[in-house]
């Protein structure tokens, strides 16, 4: 017996009669010519922060890669799995992307647990905790950080977050070749779930401004 949840098959069928229908030639195409995103962007699994939807993208234009928290782990080729570096490599190497853009958002679970780590869900053998590791040394300064509240240390741990993954995107031989022949650009955004708001990462400074989109 077959089985899908049935908003999967409701949504489904909608994308078939609705979305399917007005862009089933640009979904031959890609399937006849493959893909050729220029843009991956690294976010986070979070079920409000979708980069397609975000940035109103059609089929073929991003390359997404999702994680808890958004994070790159540095460079390490070790004979362990990498998933996340795995499709770094990919979509550099082979589709030969031009642009990559790691996107956090606000009231991150991951970084929440990163800030707390003896809270749930974070507890010994979970996967999950290893891998908020990554951010732990950041994740103690801010935590000690007792002049800032707790909603300004976890928009802080936020976008620290992104500004080490896009260090360690540098890490990997193959970016930092290619953003030095400025092939490549490495870009920060943090997106704000509650009011829809976009902030991104000023290359120079660091500092998370609001884009003009007008
Ligand atoms: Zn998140």
């Amino acid at each position: 017996m077959t089985h899908l949840p049935e908003r999967l098959l409701t949504g489904y069928r909608s994308f078939m009669t609705g979305r399917y229908q007005a862009e089933s030639s640009r979904y031959r195409a890609l399937a006849r010519d493959g893909q050729e995103p220029e843009t991956m962007v690294i976010a986070c699994c979070d079920s409000r922060a979708a980069p397609e939807a975000i940035f109103d993208t059609g089929p073929g234009e991003l390359f997404v890669v999702r994680n808890v928290a958004n994070l790159v782990p540095p460079y390490a080729p070790d004979g362990e799995y990498h998933s996340t570096s795995a499709a770094l490599e990919f979509a550099v190497q082979s589709l030969k992307v031009r642009n990559i853009v790691v996107m956090g958002h606000g009231r991150c679970g991951g970084i929440r647990a990163a800030l707390a780590p003896e809270a749930a869900p974070l507890s010994p053998g979970d996967f999950i905790g290893k891998w908020m590791s990554l951010v732990a040394p950041a994740a103690d300064t801010v935590s000690q950080n007792t002049m800032m509240t707790a909603g300004e240390r976890q928009t802080a741990l936020e976008r620290i977050s992104i500004r080490y993954s896009i260090a360690n995107l540098r890490t990997f031989p193959c970016v930092k070749i290619l953003e030095d022949k400025g092939r490549l650009t490495l870009s920060g955004a943090w997106f704000d779930i509650s009011g829809g708001e976009l902030w991104v990462m000023n290359r120079e400074t660091g500092d998370f401004e609001r884009p003009e989109i007008d």
